[in-house]
């Protein structure tokens, strides 16, 4: 861990072709319309953090399968590596990525372990999603106390 730049690695930013889901090398939004043709718009999920209105399909892998555009930003043939979430926690994410921050904990550092992992299916589309249960007790308590505070 932390050996960056050590000669047995790859270069960052180095195009590796994917696992061979597809054969064809496909552009940043060729995946992202991919994405959006088999799995659906984002905003009809919830966001897996935070239980809100997911806007935006979030690339979530460890890089392993991760390709890289000309604005340096990480995609992914594989539409598993993607989970919908909404603005705020997707930059948290992408913040956590940048900084080297590992992603085995949720935009708000709660571990992505068994115990913290449910799974919830889509209304629309039947797919897996997971969300942490940490936040959504967070949210919950939150929105307890909104409302507490509203009656009061
Ligand atoms: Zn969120
Ligand atoms: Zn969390």
């Amino acid at each position: 861990m932390g050996s960056v730049g050590t000669v047995d690695q790859p270069e960052a930013g180095v195009v590796m072709p994917a696992r061979g889901q597809y054969s064809d090398i496909v552009s940043y939004s060729q995946a992202h319309l991919r994405l959006k043709t088999d799995r659906g718009r984002a905003d009809q999920y919830e966001c897996i953090t935070c239980g809100g209105q997911a806007r935006e399909w979030a690339y979530m892998g460890d890089g392993s399968d991760a390709l890289t555009d000309d604005l340096g930003r990480l995609y992914s043939t594989d539409q598993t590596a993607y989970e919908p979430m909404c603005v705020a926690c997707h930059r948290r994410h992408d913040r956590a990525v940048a900084d080297g921050r590992p992603i085995d904990e949720c935009p708000r550092g709660h571990k992505w372990d068994e115990a913290n992992t449910g799974i919830r299916r889509s209304r629309s589309k039947g797919v897996g999603l997971r969300f942490c249960r940490a936040c959504h007790r967070e949210n919950a308590a939150e929105r307890r106390e909104r409302l507490r505070m509203e009656a009061a």
